[in-house]
């Protein structure tokens, strides 16, 4: 049956995955009383649906490899920005909302001051009046408001 034909590929795999994600937010859609955007979620579905079994049939390979490559190279820079947005190194998007918080806190109980001689970033406790600080890097000795 597939002989001479394209067959599957990853841009298939998302046109189906996409197609079936549409279809459960038609029905949904149709659920919450909102059959318009049900509708139109079952006719794109639909056109995805249509569009991924017309690939797999078709003998255009060259064509065809042309639309995967051109694919490829968004689904590339969707998932580095999605790394890049929701992934951090230490793992997950939780992470990354406790890493902000805790570095806010720490901005309330400490001030960030900068050595006037070599810019090295300082960090000093809040509300203890005029303090002498002395800088880590360079030794530097200067006051300055907390
Ligand atoms: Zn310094």
């Amino acid at each position: 049956m597939f002989q001479g034909r394209y067959g599957h590929d990853r841009l298939n795999r998302t046109l189906f995955i996409a197609a079936l994600a549409l279809s459960v937010l038609s029905l949904l859609f149709s659920l919450l009383g909102v059959p318009v955007v049900s509708t139109a979620a079952s006719v794109l579905s639909w056109v995805l649906l249509l569009a991924g079994v017309l690939r797999m049939f078709s003998r255009n390979f060259y064509a065809r490899q042309q639309e995967l490559t051109r694919y490829m190279r968004i689904e590339n820079d969707v998932v580095l920005w999605w790394r890049r947005n929701f992934k951090s190194t230490d793992g997950g998007f939780r992470s990354r909302a406790n890493n902000v918080r805790s570095f806010s806190r720490e901005r309330r109980r400490f001030k960030y001051l900068v050595c006037p001689h070599c810019a090295q970033k300082l960090r000093v406790p809040r509300g203890k009046g005029k303090l002498r600080v002395t800088c880590t890097k360079c030794g530097y000795k200067f006051e300055a408001k907390s």
